[in-house]
């Protein structure tokens, strides 16, 4: 059964009745078990469970360290492409702006990835808009194979590919997809994805089972907080994650927490999202997928980062550019969103470092740490 299958036979009212009518004896009564149920989980995201979320974060905390000890790996994006065929409603790179287009030559690309890899980072995220004519297949595969050879893991944040294309980049020396369905409320999905590509949900929301049978073995999701109602979203973003998790029980299944920043786009969130609604959501996902890699970007500021760590996050991004060209900065091309944590990478590590964790930047360095 496909998770598309799976997303028709959910009843939504009823998840919300849950979760609405959830009291502290339920939540407390949740987080006491060793192994949560869906429906467990429901009930985290209550208002009762807001109200203990100090509870939320001593567990969360307890079996993130139990799990991952005390380290976050660290990556960076690297934009190709500003160039979209799509509107999303909140995207600085929508193909409604009159922003300066550019995709950068493979060429390009290494010398960008050169300036990230001296940096020291070894995990890299390329990323791009939809636009198959520029970013094709065969151009992607000759930047992921100039690539993979200096660098540990390459993931695409990329547009969704059909089955053979994902396998044919997976032999390239790709690893990773990070493919978040933004909203899975489909009314809202339709009002903000209008035209495009992108305005077919079903394609989008079996993007990740596409990817994983093709060989990928580590698929990041995540919901765009700030369009749909956020305990909604992560409710169903729990649900796919815990699908794809029994699914492809070999794949590294990893959930990201972008929220609405301002861009180009000027979009106000639909359903803004709180720091504390954040961190009950990040708590929540914690204690019901236990072993599942959470992932940080700077889209979020850097004292609210630097105090995410210890509840559950494992991968951060640092001194990141969201355009084409930026790290050598030979490009004016837009920003897709503002980053709002500008710290170097050095500001970065010492910030992890005196949280009592170590940065790392190969998986394989958590062997070597207790
Ligand atoms: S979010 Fe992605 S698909 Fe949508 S306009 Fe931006 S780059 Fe294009």
């Amino acid at each position: 059964m496909t998770f598309r299958e799976i997303l028709q036979t959910v009843d939504v009212d009823r998840l919300r009745g849950i979760i609405n009518q959830a009291d502290a004896a339920d939540v407390r009564a949740s987080l006491a078990k060793k192994r949560l149920q869906f429906e467990d989980y429901l009930l985290l995201l209550s208002r009762a469970a807001s109200e203990i979320i100090e509870e939320l974060a001593l567990k969360a905390r307890e079996l993130t360290l139990h799990h991952f000890g005390r380290t976050i790996l660290l990556y960076a994006p690297l934009y190709l492409s500003n160039e979209c065929d799509n509107q999303c409603a909140y995207c600085g790179f929508s193909q409604r702006l009159p922003e300066k287009r550019v995709t950068l030559s493979p060429e390009e690309a290494v010398l960008e990835a050169e300036v990230l890899y001296r940096k020291g980072f070894r995990h890299i995220l390329l990323v791009s808009g939809e636009k198959r004519d520029k970013v094709s297949i065969p151009y992607l595969k000759k930047v992921i194979s100039n690539l993979h050879r200096k660098f540990e893991s390459i993931a695409l944040e990329i547009f969704p590919l059909e089955e053979d294309e994902y396998r044919e980049l997976f032999s390239a020396g790709a690893d990773g997809v990070t493919i978040y369905q933004e909203v899975y409320d489909p009314k809202i999905y339709r009002q903000v994805h209008p035209v495009g590509p992108k305005a077919n949900y079903e394609y989008r929301i079996l993007t990740p089972e596409r990817a994983a049978r093709a060989g990928f073995y580590k698929i990041n999701i995540g919901t765009l907080l700030g369009l749909g109602e956020w305990k909604e979203e992560a409710a169903l973003l729990g649900l796919h994650a815990a699908y794809l998790k029994k699914t492809f029980w070999k794949v590294q299944v990893m959930v990201s927490f972008p929220r609405l920043k301002p861009s180009g786009a000027h979009f106000q969130p639909l359903h803004p999202v709180t720091d504390r609604n954040l961190v009950q959501m990040l708590c929540a996902l914690r204690i019901f997928l236990p072993t599942a890699g959470f992932v940080l970007s700077t889209r979020e500021g850097s004292e609210f980062r630097d105090n995410l760590i210890p509840l559950g996050i494992t991968q951060m991004s640092a001194e990141s550019k969201t355009s084409p060209g930026g790290y050598l900065k030979k490009s004016r091309a837009e920003e897709q969103f503002e980053v709002s944590d500008t710290r170097s990478l050095e500001e970065v590590t010492a910030a992890i470092t005196q949280k009592g964790y170590e940065p790392v930047y190969k998986d394989w360095d958590k062997g070597f740490i207790s």
